[in-house]
């Protein structure tokens, strides 16, 4: 079902409407069953990850980040370890991900995060291009894609391809009732507030794309790609 993104109240309308879609996951073949046991893996250790950062005196965040079936990375929020509100836990990851691969570009990688990433981390995963994002609880007052569509925006992409690639595959919702009750578990007192707030939803697993699709348009996706690595990231990238 179509999910109309809420508009910016004031200010000149977006060129491009800004829609994206929720889609059931697809798929019930081998190779879903091993990519399915292989998010549950990641997105335990992540709500696991979200719970020790919580209990270290940080906002519940848990981020893994992997590339095949490797983890590269993992991370919790480091905002109030180093008095610094741009060291959340996916910026970290994203961060310790480029510098333990030797890369800018992180267009084979995977995130996983226990809730969905606020709209500046949505937008460092789009500008460092990772390909694939799962998240467990919804944010509809912080995300970047429930509040402000960046992770799935399309106007991005299509007016400077040379950076950006097109809008990552997003699993929104993943073990979100998982994600919950650990946070429930780890503070009730604090969770229950964070509920009735709403700012935290869970609820079923979705997958959330962007509009583009069609065999010419991959086709050139998959040469704008090759020509990101080879010739556009000499500038300003690498
Ligand atoms: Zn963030």
């Amino acid at each position: 079902m179509p999910i109309r993104l809420r508009q910016a109240k004031k200010g000149i309308e977006p060129p491009v409407a800004r829609e994206v879609r929720a889609l059931p996951i697809q798929g019930s073949g081998m190779k879903s069953r091993q990519t399915d046991a292989l998010d549950r893996k990641m997105m335990t250790r992540c709500i696991s990850l979200s719970v020790r950062s919580g209990g270290e005196g940080e906002y519940p965040y848990g981020v893994l980040i992997r590339r095949a079936d490797q983890v590269v990375t993992e991370s919790t929020n480091r905002v109030a370890h180093e008095h610094d509100v741009t060291r959340h836990a996916e910026m970290v990851a994203i961060s310790q991900a480029q510098k333990a691969l030797g890369v800018t570009s992180l267009d084979d990688c995977m995130i996983y995060v226990n809730a969905e990433p606020c709209a500046s981390c949505a937008y460092a995963i789009r500008e460092s291009r990772i390909a694939r994002v799962v998240y467990g609880l919804r944010s509809p007052y912080m995300g970047g894609v429930s509040k402000w569509n960046v992770l799935a925006d399309t106007d991005l992409s299509n007016t400077m391809p040379e950076v950006f690639a097109p809008p990552p595959e997003i699993i929104a919702g993943f073990m979100s009732h998982e994600a919950e009750q650990a946070l429930l578990k780890w503070n009730p007192l604090v969770w229950r507030v964070v509920k009735r707030r709403g700012l935290f939803v869970a609820g079923r697993a979705e997958a959330v794309r962007g509009s583009n699709a069609g065999r010419r348009w991959k086709r050139m996706q998959r040469l704008m790609a090759f020509l990101r690595r080879t010739v556009f990231d000499r500038f300003g990238r690498s």
